[in-house]
C-alpha cells in the first residue's frame, strides 16, 4: 500500500533555527495519526509542511503520490485534497455558517452553487449544525464554530484532514463536541493527522500516538504501547507531565 502522506529526511530551519531535524514519517490511507509534544517541538510547523504552508528546506514530502515540493506539482490540486483545521476557527465572520462552506467547493470544486448548498446542508447536519446554517461566527459559541470549520474542511470531499490543536481554544464544556465529530471521521476511515494533547482521543480513535521533542520524532506506536510500555524517557517525562 502506498502510503497517504510520506516525510523523508525533511529538515526545516526558520533562519538560523533548525525545527524539522529530518523527519521520516508516513501515514497510510484510512490512518488516524496523532501527534503530541511539548510546545515549540515543531508539531505546527511539521503539520504545516504537509499542505506545503511552509516550504522545507530538504527532504522529500509526498501527497498521494505527488512530490509536493516538485516545480511541476499543482498545489492547488494537492490542497483541494486536504482539509485543514486550525485551533483559532478561521471562519469568515461577515458569513453565514453555510456560506463559509459552500465558498471553496464553487470556487475550486467549481460546484453549482445549488449543488454546493445541498452538500453544505448535508455535511452541516452530519457536524449535528443544520439548524445554525444561517448563523453568523459570532452568534456561534466556539464548539459550534469549530465544527462549521470541520464541515468546511469536509465539504472539498478531501482524502486527508490535518487538525491542529482543534480543540485547544475551547471551554472545557464544547471540548466533546468537537472530539465526538473527528472520532465519527476516524471511524468512516478518513485519514487523520491530528496534533493534540487530547490523549482520551488518542487512546480511542488513534491507530498511532507519535511524539515530538525538538525538531525530531521521538517515539511512534500504537496507543496501547504508547502510553502503557514508552521506550523513551522523554517520551515518559512528557506523559508524566500531562497524563
Ligand atoms: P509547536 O507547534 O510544537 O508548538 P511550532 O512548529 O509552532 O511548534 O514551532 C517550532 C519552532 O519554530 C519554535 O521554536 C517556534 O518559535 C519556531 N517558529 C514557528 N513558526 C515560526 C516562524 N514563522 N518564524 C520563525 N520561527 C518560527
Ligand atoms: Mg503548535
Amino acid at each position: 500500500m502506498e502510503p497517504m502522506i510520506s516525510f523523508q529526511g525533511v529538515h526545516k530551519w526558520f533562519g538560523d533555527l533548525h525545527v524539522l531535524k529530518g523527519i521520516d514519517f508516513s501515514v497510510n490511507p484510512g490512518e488516524v495519526v496523532v501527534i503530541c509534544g511539548p510546545s515549540g517541538s515543531g508539531k505546527s510547523t511539521m503539520i504545516r509542511c504537509i499542505n506545503k504552508l511552509e516550504p522545507i528546506q530538504r527532504g522529500t514530502i509526498m501527497v498521494d503520490g505527488m512530490d509536493i515540493n516538485a516545480p511541476t506539482t499543482d498545489l492547488t490540486r494537492v490542497r483541494a485534497e486536504i482539509g485543514f483545521v486550525f485551533q483559532q476557527f478561521n471562519l469568515y465572520p461577515h458569513m453565514t455558517a453555510l456560506e463559509n462552506i459552500i465558498l471553496a467547493p464553487i470556487k475550486v470544486r467549481k460546484m453549482s452553487r445549488e449543488e454546493a448548498e445541498a452538500l453544505a446542508l448535508d455535511i452541516l447536519e452530519k457536524v449535528g449544525m443544520r439548524e445554525k446554517a444561517d448563523h453568523y461566527p459570532a452568534q456561534l459559541s466556539g464548539g459550534q464554530q469549530q465544527r462549521v470549520a470541520i464541515a468546511r474542511g469536509l465539504a472539498m470531499k478531501p482524502k486527508i484532514m490535518l487538525f491542529d490543536e482543534p480543540t485547544s481554544a475551547l471551554d472545557p464544556e464544547m471540548i466533546n463536541e468537537v472530539l465526538d465529530v473527528m472520532k465519527g471521521l476516524a471511524r468512516e476511515g478518513m485519514t487523520m493527522v491530528v496534533v493534540t494533547h487530547e490523549m482520551g482521543f488518542a487512546r480511542e480513535v488513534a491507530h498511532r500516538v507519535v511524539f515530538m521533542d525538538e525538531g525530531s520524532l521521538i517515539e511512534s506506536a500504537p496507543p496501547k504501547v504508547f502510553f502503557s510500555n514508552p521506550k523513551s524517557e522523554r517520551t515518559r517525562l512528557f506523559l508524566s507531565k500531562i497524563l
